[in-house]
């Protein structure tokens, strides 16, 4: 399987990835064979394949796996959606030779509720529509019909970096008129894209650029969006950033579930080589279904290689990222910007934002509107006008009752907050925050409470155990939220010792929808 491809220990997921795909299956036998090849030993290939969770390890005297699986998503959007019954359904109607897996979001959450065939994305899924495309011969997700690498150079694109590779365009200008645009990290730190930049090109080459296209958080679709339709935009943005920092080589991780978009990237990455042979090198590597790897240390483990650990830090990715070296690491869509924002000046994206605030933001909608899906809107505008001008109203017979404003991590609102203007360091003083722009409405035929529960199954499955405030604390919460009164006083203490003294963001932003529920829908708990 492997034929002469390199052994290096980072490729070892993609390796493992290969056999899957091939048997169906990992075997302890072909899991020894792989240690073997790749000269690693049977604990290190063991330990990363058994982490993550699209990879099926079966092992003496289990049985193997059906050749078809079909993952039905139960995430908020989907919950609302429908996808307990559908689950229920496929589950008591299907044969033994098909298996159907309850899975985390899979980044479709405007057209909910989704079940995924082999590879095949069913939207608006019913149990009809899933058998059928478990008949059909077909089970890939399709390539996008995206702008290719000639239209997208026909419209210009690639200009600016030739600029910049000859000198007619200057790297601390470029910089300044990022830093002025206000262009901040758009995975959810916020960071401002102007200092990372400085603070990466300052420490010493090598240099590498990883780029998070993980998109796991509940909610979040907006990478897909514009990796389906354009994506040599970020490329372009990414060439460019290596350019200004210095970088020597660029890794894409992108997440397991966007087969389609994987396809498309191989292929335009090819164009793009054979056209630039002196670009920098751009590895593409595939998650294999965990949400912790969108934690940029734990997604830097991952493409090692190994099992996505969060590391401690410091020492910062800036510092010390992957294999050792300074790592710039970016989201997607903060590179997506690159492009436009110095095509039409600093000051036009500035010039953007609502209320005082700075520019535009990718708004992934899902939930109880007319309209979802992503929508570009100001910076600082308030879910009201995003669900009116946007979203298309709430859907008939659905009144706002309350709403996510950043994925299943960020906290919850309630209908009477939906006038606070949306966008980083503006939601926190309320003890929620916006993340990667996931906006999950409900209304009043949902529950805060069940949300909340739903929020905190995902966060008991994702968590990755190295910590035990998070270990074990999603799974403490989950049972006393599954509970019918839930005890405050020990959620509460629960909740801050996760968030006190948890490793990583996951086990930290754990009880946002737990402490948000009891606070401002007391109702639901009277
Ligand atoms: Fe892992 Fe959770 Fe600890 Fe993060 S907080 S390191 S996900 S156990």
């Amino acid at each position: 399987l492997l034929g002469d491809e390199s052994r290096a220990r980072d490729l070892l997921i993609e390796h493992l990835h290969k056999i899957q795909d091939s048997r169906g299956h990992l075997s302890v036998d072909m899991l020894a064979a792989l240690a073997e090849e790749m000269k690693l030993s049977q604990a290190e290939v063991h330990e990363t394949a058994s982490f993550y969770h699209h990879f099926d390890i079966v092992r003496e005297g289990e049985a193997v796996p059906p050749a078809l699986t079909v993952r039905v998503c139960n995430s908020l959007s989907c919950a609302m959606a429908g996808a307990k019954p559908l689950l229920d359904e496929l589950r008591a109607t299907a044969g033994a030779d098909l298996r159907i897996v309850e899975v985390p979001c899979v980044g479709r959450c405007a057209e909910a509720p989704v079940a995924v065939v082999g590879q095949k994305p069913v939207t608006a899924a019913t149990p009809a529509a899933v058998r059928t495309a478990v008949a059909a011969d077909d089970r890939q997700d399709p390539t996008p019909d995206a702008i290719g690498y000639e239209a997208y150079r026909a419209q210009g694109g690639y200009r600016l970096l030739d600029e910049l590779l000859s000198g007619r365009r200057e790297v601390p200008a470029t910089i300044q008129a990022l830093t002025d645009s206000g262009l901040r990290g758009l995975g959810g730190a916020g960071f401002p894209l102007g200092r990372k930049w400085a603070i990466v090109g300052a420490q010493a080459a090598p240099r590498l650029l990883a780029i998070n296209i993980d998109e796991g958080e509940p909610g979040t679709f907006k990478d897909r969006h514009y990796l389906e339709r354009d994506p040599h935009r970020f490329l372009e943005g990414a060439l460019i950033a290596a350019h200004c920092v210095g970088v020597a080589a660029i890794y894409i991780y992108l997440r397991d579930e966007y087969a389609g978009c994987r396809a498309l990237l191989q292929r335009e990455l090819e164009l793009l080589r054979a056209a630039r042979p002196d670009a920098p090198e751009i590895h593409l590597r595939r998650g294999a279904g965990a949400y912790v790897c969108g934690e940029e240390s734990a997604m830097i483990e991952s493409l090692e290689g190994k099992r996505g650990w969060p590391r401690q830090r410091p020492p910062y990715l800036a510092e010390v990222g992957l294999f050792g070296r300074p790592t710039l690491e970016h989201n997607m869509e903060t590179l997506h910007w690159v492009r436009e924002i110095l095509e039409r000046g600093a000051d036009w994206f500035a010039a953007q934002g609502r209320r005082g605030r700075k520019g535009l933001r990718s708004f992934s909608l899902s939930g109880r509107v007319n309209r979802p899906g992503m929508h570009v809107a100001p910076a600082g505008i308030s879910l009201r006008e995003l669900v009116d001008e946007y979203g298309g109203g709430m859907q008939d017979g659905h009144e706002l009752y309350g709403y996510f404003p950043g994925g299943a991590s960020g906290g919850i609102f309630p209908a009477s907050m939906a006038d606070l203007p949306l966008d980083f360091d503006t939601l926190q003083p309320h003890g929620c925050f916006i993340g990667s722009a996931a906006i999950i409405v409900f209304s009043q035929a949902d529950r805060a409470r069940e949300l909340a529960l739903n929020a905190m199954e995902f966060f008991e499955h994702e968590s990755c155990g190295q910590c035990t405030p998070c270990r074990e604390g999603t799974q403490r919460a989950v049972q006393l939220m599954r509970a019918p009164t839930w005890d405050v006083e020990l959620m509460d203490e629960l909740s801050q010792v996760m968030m006190d003294a948890s490793i990583c963001g996951l086990g930290q932003a754990a009880p946002n929808p737990l402490r948000s529920a009891l606070r401002y829908f007391p109702q639901e708990f009277a």
